[in-house]
């Protein structure tokens, strides 16, 4: 596989094309932000984590029969993805409440959800991403009913088999945030990252917080927790 031209660079990661039309190259950086991209930093080390963590869950999605757009891991930082169009979409799921959930709502954080909530935000950092529901959706065409229906139920299920793998190496789950794409072929399939940077991991044990918001809240430690996760996740599989 060749890299070629930078044809996109994001908050987190650049993304490149390949001498393959249907694969493109997404290199992780280091760069952190938070606070709607006012807050900028930079954590040692986590584009190699979350470039290595993103890969390993999404082997074990597919494998659990959820489409990805994973296709190869080329080096530390560096990943093949097939070429999709992204959803403008992002599909936030909790089962626990954390963040924006208890802010917006007037609640603490910790609450355990008896059913995990699903949210969407409309992607447009102009327009800050406006929280969406299913019928705004569709109204924006964002896109059809039917992978509307499927998005959701991926969704789900996915948090049912990550919250499982966390369970494992003495991670909650609290909540996380998913993009999916759509290939030339029109397959919706899971994309984007699955990290400390788009997840919020709690220790099972001390509730220590083993994700991004170490940056978002200056709580020290970041490098030291991304490292956490990525240890105990390795040591697992
Ligand atoms: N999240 C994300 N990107 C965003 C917004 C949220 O990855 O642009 C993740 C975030 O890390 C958390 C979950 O989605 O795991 C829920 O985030 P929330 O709505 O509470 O907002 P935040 O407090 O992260 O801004």
């Amino acid at each position: 596989m060749e890299k070629r031209e930078q044809i996109y660079e994001g908050k987190a990661k650049k993304v490149f094309a390949s001498d393959d039309a249907d694969i493109v190259i997404v290199s992780y950086k280091d760069d952190a932000t938070a606070l709607d991209g006012l807050k900028k930093g930079i954590i040692t080390g986590k584009g190699a984590i979350n470039n290595r963590m993103t890969n390993n869950l999404m082997r074990r999605l597919e494998a659990a029969g959820i489409p990805t757009h994973y296709v190869k891991e080329l080096n530390d930082r560096e990943t093949a993805v097939k070429k999709v169009t992204i959803l403008p979409l992002e599909v936030i799921i909790r089962n626990i409440s954390a963040g924006h959930f208890a802010s917006r709502y007037g609640v603490e954080e910790g609450i355990v959800f008896d059913e995990p909530t699903i949210e969407f935000s409309y992607k447009n950092d102009d327009l800050h991403d406006p929280l969406l529901n299913d019928h705004h959706i569709l109204a924006l065409k964002l896109c059809t009913k039917e992978e509307l229906e499927l998005v959701k139920s991926y969704a789900f299920r996915i948090n049912e088999l990550l919250k499982g793998y966390m369970k494992d190496i003495g991670i909650d789950l609290v909540d996380f945030k998913l993009e999916f794409g759509k290939t030339p072929d029109g397959q919706i399939v899971l994309a984007d990252e699955i990290s400390p940077d788009t997840c919020r991991l709690w220790d099972s044990m001390t509730h220590d917080h083993l994700d991004k918001d170490r940056f978002r809240r200056d709580l020290g430690g970041a490098e030291e927790a991304y490292i956490e996760v990525i240890t105990r996740l390795m040591e697992e599989k």
